[in-house]
């Protein structure tokens, strides 16, 4: 079972993709997530990743690309993985192309201006959760629950580098879901519903082909 999970920013696509790889219990692999690990961890992939994510700017292919290349050669990925955040343009689509097949792509369809709304009141914490100020608040103002830690808002879910990503997710990232679409893999969700039932159409869409 290889699956692909796209969407816009703040679509809930992250939180699909783990719900996915926990029901069927496949490596959940996120591109955005091993930057932010990188830049937690100090390493120098973090520092010169951290140019381009906090402007919202994709990270250049020769970097992501080995990224994932190394992740999805790992022998817990034999039977599959969720992707999550690759590919994002043409080059990396052409370069996943060459190592796999993919048996699903989900696409959770939101409106930019939804899309803002829910990004301009989330919150982030170091420890890799995050909040939305009106549909899943800390029980604590501005306090993480699992690790006690101050929230914050992440770099590039301010305003500017918000604009920046949907404008690539429209311009790099939608030609690649066609390449999917012509290939009959692609599911088009509607990301505008409760997580539950967005995660149920795509439980629907998997059974009927597995
Ligand atoms: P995300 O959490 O998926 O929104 O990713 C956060 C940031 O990581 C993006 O805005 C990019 O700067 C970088 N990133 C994640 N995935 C990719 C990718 N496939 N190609 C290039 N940059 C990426």
């Amino acid at each position: 079972m290889r699956i692909l999970v796209f969407g816009p920013q703040g679509s809930g696509k992250g939180t699909q993709a783990e719900l996915i790889s926990r029901k069927y219990k496949l490596p959940y692999i996120a591109t955005g997530d091993i930057f932010r690990f990188h830049l937690k961890s100090g390493t120098e992939l973090g520092k010169k990743a951290s140019r381009y994510t906090d402007a919202g700017e994709l990270v250049p292919d020769e970097i992501t690309n080995e990224i994932v290349k190394s992740r999805i050669i790992q022998p817990d990925c034999v039977n599959g993985f969720v992707l999550d955040g690759f590919p994002r343009n043409i080059f990396q689509a052409k370069f996943l192309n060459e190592m796999v097949e993919i048996d699903w792509a989900f696409l959770i369809d939101l409106a930019d201006e939804k899309a803002i709304e829910r990004l301009k009141d989330r919150l982030a914490c170091k420890c890799g959760l995050s909040y939305h100020l009106l549909n899943n608040p800390p029980k604590v103002a501005g306090i993480c629950d699992k690790c006690g830690n101050k929230l914050f808002i992440r770099e590039d879910d301010k305003p500017e580098a918000i604009n920046r990503r949907l404008e690539i997710y429209h311009q790099e990232t939608e030609p690649v879901i066609k390449i999917y679409q012509d290939r009959g893999v692609l599911y088009k969700i509607n990301g505008d519903q409760e997580i539950k039932k967005v995660f149920a159409d795509i439980e629907k869409n998997i059974s009927l082909k597995k």
